[in-house]
Order: structure tokens, then C-alpha cells, then sequence
């Protein structure tokens, strides 16, 4: 699939009294790989769900290539305009375009890497089994894993395990590639490794934003990169400005504390 376009439009987002997304808006242009900056509790991963679906804003919107993927209710009556609710068929529909890679893997254990790979196509139609099959295939030789096609998640390193979930997340086709901290769980000498694989997508022009804390990966990789804190994207530009001069003290005191 070609890759989207993602735009953010003042996302809000409360859990009780507590405004975790206050206002985001952001713009990820077709084929560009955003990195998401910020201290733990800050958001970032409520703000890559709620693209995904998996968290409803209680206000704001997000567009995937200038269609509307879920608008949710307003509290205060100032959006009124923008208030509409997709129908659950429809949110399943967008979901596909969104393929989303967690910083536990969340494999099926029950399944071997090449079903892993291969069984969301299946499940949604967009394959037969021998297509889907062929298609894992190629999807695991792109990721370094054609010799655990058959192997268990189990036998494998967190590494491979999540070079794996990378693989099942193309096998939709996502117009959009979504990370939350996908090397966070892993130990350091395996890091490397799936960088790699991340940075080899961002070269074929697929759309990615990134949640992560390796910097030398936003410096090298990211078109942008954005400092969210307390809800707010308190920074946001080319990784020369924001992680090498970056305006504002939230950022630099961040950047003091991760580098
Ligand atoms: P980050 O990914 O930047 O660490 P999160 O988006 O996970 O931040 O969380 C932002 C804030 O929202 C945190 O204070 C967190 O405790 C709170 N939060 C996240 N999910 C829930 C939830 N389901 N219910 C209540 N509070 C939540
Ligand atoms: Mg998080």
C-alpha cells in the first residue's frame, strides 16, 4: 500500500480529571517517520492508541490520508461540529491501514513465526492461505528470520521476537507504521538489531511514527521529532533543531536526562 499521510488535530484526552492529551496536534506527512520524545507518563503512548483506535479521544480527531478515523464526544460543546462516531465495522476497516508494533512483541505464543506472520490476512480476507504464506515468507527474509519460519516465539531472543511482530505488522499492508517503544523491553545488545530493521523500512518510504528513547535512532532516522510532555508537544521540527539546539528548557532538561 502507498504510504498515508497522519494528521493529529487537537487531540484531548482525560482518564477521570486527568488530561493526558492536551491539545496535540501534529502532521506526519506520506513517507516521513516522526519520533516522539518524552518522559514516561507524558502521553505518548495513550496519543499512538488513539490513532490506532485502541483509546478514543474526547476530543479532536485524526485523519489517515485526509479520511477522518474516529471523533468522539465533546465535552463542552465547542466542537459540535466535528462530533460523529464511526461505526465499529468501519474502525475494524481503518485499523488495517494501521499496523502498530508493542514493546512486548504480544506474539501468539501458540503459533509459529510464520503463522504469526501470516494469519492476519487470513483472518481478514485479503489472503488465501498460500498467498499469506508466501507472502510471510518474504516478510521474514526482509526481517533476517527465513531460518525461524517454523521455530515458536518461546525459542526465539527478544530480538527476533520483535523483528517478527515488524513482519506481522506488514503483512496488512499498513499505510502507517506505528512504534511504542519497541526496543524498551529488550537488552541492550539486541537493540541494534531491530533498529536496523526500523531504519530499513523508514528508506522504502513508509510512514512511521515512533515512540522511543534512543536518540542517536531520532538523529539518524526521524524527518521529525516531537517533545511531548504532560500532554502538550512542547517542541517539534528537524532533529538538527530539536535534539542538537533545541528552543525550549522542557526539552533540553529532557535531553539532559536521556543523552
Ligand atoms: P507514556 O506512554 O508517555 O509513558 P501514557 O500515555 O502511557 O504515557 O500515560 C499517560 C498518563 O495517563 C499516565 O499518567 C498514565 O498513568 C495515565 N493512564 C494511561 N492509561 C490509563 C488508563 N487506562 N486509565 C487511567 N490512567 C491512564
Ligand atoms: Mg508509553
Amino acid at each position: 500500500m502507498t504510504a498515508a499521510g497522519v494528521e493529529i488535530v487537537d487531540a484531548h484526552k482525560w482518564y477521570g480529571t486527568h488530561h493526558v492529551l492536551d491539545g496535540v496536534d501534529l502532521t506526519v506527512e506520506p513517507g516521513q517517520v516522526a519520533v516522539i520524545l518524552g518522559p514516561s507518563g507524558s502521553g505518548k503512548s495513550t496519543l499512538l492508541r488513539a490513532i490506532n483506535h485502541l483509546e478514543k479521544l474526547d476530543v479532536g480527531h485524526v485523519s489517515l490520508n485526509g479520511e477522518l478515523i474516529g471523533v468522539r464526544r465533546i465535552p463542552d460543546g465547542r466542537h459540535r461540529d466535528r462530533l460523529r462516531e464511526l461505526p465499529e465495522r468501519e474502525i475494524r476497516r481503518q485499523r488495517r491501514r494501521i499496523g502498530f508494533v508493542f514493546q512486548n512483541f504480544n506474539l501468539f505464543p501458540n503459533l509459529t513465526v510464520r503463522h504469526n506472520v501470516a494469519s492476519a490476512p487470513v483472518a481478514t480476507g485479503a489472503l488465501s492461505k498460500t498467498e499469506a504464506d508466501a507472502l510471510a515468507r518474504d516478510l521474514l527474509a526482509r526481517v533476517g528470520l527465513s531460518d525461524k519460519a517454523d521455530a515458536y516465539p518461546r525459542q526465539l531472543s527478544g530480538g527476533q521476537q520483535q523483528r517478527v511482530a515488524i513482519a506481522r505488522a506488514l503483512a496488512l499492508r499498513p499505510g502507517v507504521l506505528l512504534f511504542d517503544e519497541p526496543t524498551s523491553a529488550l537488552d541492550p545488545e539486541l537493540v541494534g538489531e531491530v533498529l536496523a530493521v526500523i531504519k530499513d523500512l523508514a528508506a522504502t518510504g513508509t510512514t512511521m511514527i515512533v515512540v522511543t528513547h534512543e536518540i542517536g535512532f531520532a538523529r539518524e532516522v526521524a524527518d521529525v521529532v516531537v517533545l511531548l510532555d504532560h500532554g502538550r508537544i512542547v517542541e517539534q521540527g528537524p532533529p538538527a533543531e530539536v535534539l542538537d539546539a533545541p528552543r525550549h528548557p522542557r526539552t533540553r532538561e529532557f535531553l539532559s536526562r536521556v543523552l
